[in-house]
């Protein structure tokens, strides 16, 4: 097994990926590569072949586009990347002398597709670095990159760019840095990167998922990066100019892991951010909660019931304790939390009954 961090240690500083979600022109790419801080980013990223959720969108300018980065190469000195989805874009990925390939999370999630790919890259040289799937699914990540371990390929990597959810937050795809966390515990040596682009879906949360990424020690950072971002072909919301960029990776505080204070706080940190998705949870969960509540508002106005049900409370409360208690929770402090819940319900409910009264007796 490599040692951690052989191929990522060439950088003597955090890797940084930078470049359009697509290429779209010659001009365009060359534009952003011009404009992009040589001293800050060692790799230029560019989507050829983009995979669309619906059909009829841009779905990438497919092959020309490995010229505009073989240029981008050839001119400004950068490493070149790009996603791979299929064993023919894997050939012709190699014959444009791709440095950084990518597995796109719509393909992680596809063992057939991962493994087409690892054979197509078998003994490469070249680096790989593997996007989360879409799902939050530990073992399919992991799975990937043994996929490509199989085939012996050395230089690996992962990509930390969220997972999708039904139910709207406020993020494009949820970190859940969990997920992240526990891959890079299981497979230490190999170096993670986060996407913030895709995890935010806009410009303005970029840097905190940035700075959170190195609090928790990640190796580098992928950060969509183009000339006009509001006309950009896909991801426009997402995407930053390069000047932007510049700012966002200079203003980066980077934490040391050498010394025990270090250590201290990058656990406080871990420590704190599942706090914090725990709490985020349990609000999603009384928000919910109250919007059932509202439809049995709307039942019960319908059929003229009072709002407070006290044989109900009573079933509530009993319940919440019983269960309080078998998680180890007091029945005083399940009392506060319960009562406070169902005074909010009630008040919700008492808000739709005057309401349509209101109404009615206009
Ligand atoms: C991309 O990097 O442009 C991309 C398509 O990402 P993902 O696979 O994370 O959706
Ligand atoms: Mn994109």
């Amino acid at each position: 097994m490599n040692e951690k961090n052989n191929w990522i240690k060439e950088f003597n500083q955090p890797l940084a990926i930078a470049g359009p979600c697509s290429a779209e022109s010659e001009k365009q790419m060359m534009e952003i590569a011009e404009r992009i801080d040589k001293t800050l980013v060692q790799v230029f990223r560019a989507g050829i072949w983009k995979p669309r959720t619906k059909p009829n969108c841009f779905e990438g300018v497919g092959a020309i586009g490995l010229n505009w980065l073989k240029k981008v190469k050839d001119e400004f000195g950068f490493k070149i990347a790009t996603e791979v989805a299929n064993a023919n874009h894997v050939k012709l990925a190699l014959d444009y002398d791709v440095d950084y390939l990518w597995i796109g999370a719509r393909s992680t999630v596809n063992p057939f597709t991962v493994q087409e790919i690892a054979e197509a890259l078998r003994d490469t040289e070249k680096v790989v670095l593997v996007k989360n799937p879409v799902n939050p699914d530990l073992d399919l990540w992991i799975g990937a990159i043994e996929r490509l371990q199989g085939q012996n390929i050395q230089k690996l990597g992962a990509i930390h760019r969220g997972f999708s959810t039904y139910k709207k937050t406020k993020y494009r795809n949820n970190p859940q840095w969990q997920i992240a966390l526990d891959f890079m515990d299981k497979m230490p040596d190999v170096p993670m990167i986060c996407d913030p682009s895709h995890i935010c879906g806009n410009r303005e949360g970029i840097f905190e998922v940035s700075q959170q990424a190195y609090n928790f020690e990640y190796d580098g950072l992928m950060i969509e990066t183009h000339n006009h971002p509001d006309e950009a072909w896909s991801d426009a919301k997402q995407q930053i100019t390069p000047e932007r960029l510049t700012e966002i990776l200079r203003k980066i505080e980077l934490r040391k892991s050498d010394d025990e204070d270090a250590l201290y706080h990058m656990n406080l940190a871990r420590l704190r951010n599942e706090i914090d998705e725990n709490d985020q949870s349990i609000l999603e969960s009384i928000a919910q909660r109250m919007s059932i509540s509202n439809k049995i508002g709307e039942l019960k106005k319908e059929h003229n019931v009072a709002v407070f049900q006290p044989e109900r409370w009573k079933q509530i409360r009993e319940n919440s304790v019983k269960q309080g208690e078998k998680l180890g929770l007091s029945e005083e402090f399940i009392d506060k939390l319960i009562r406070a819940i169902h005074q909010e319900s009630i008040q919700h409910q008492n808000l739709i009954m005057n309401k349509k009264n209101h109404l009615q007796s206009e």
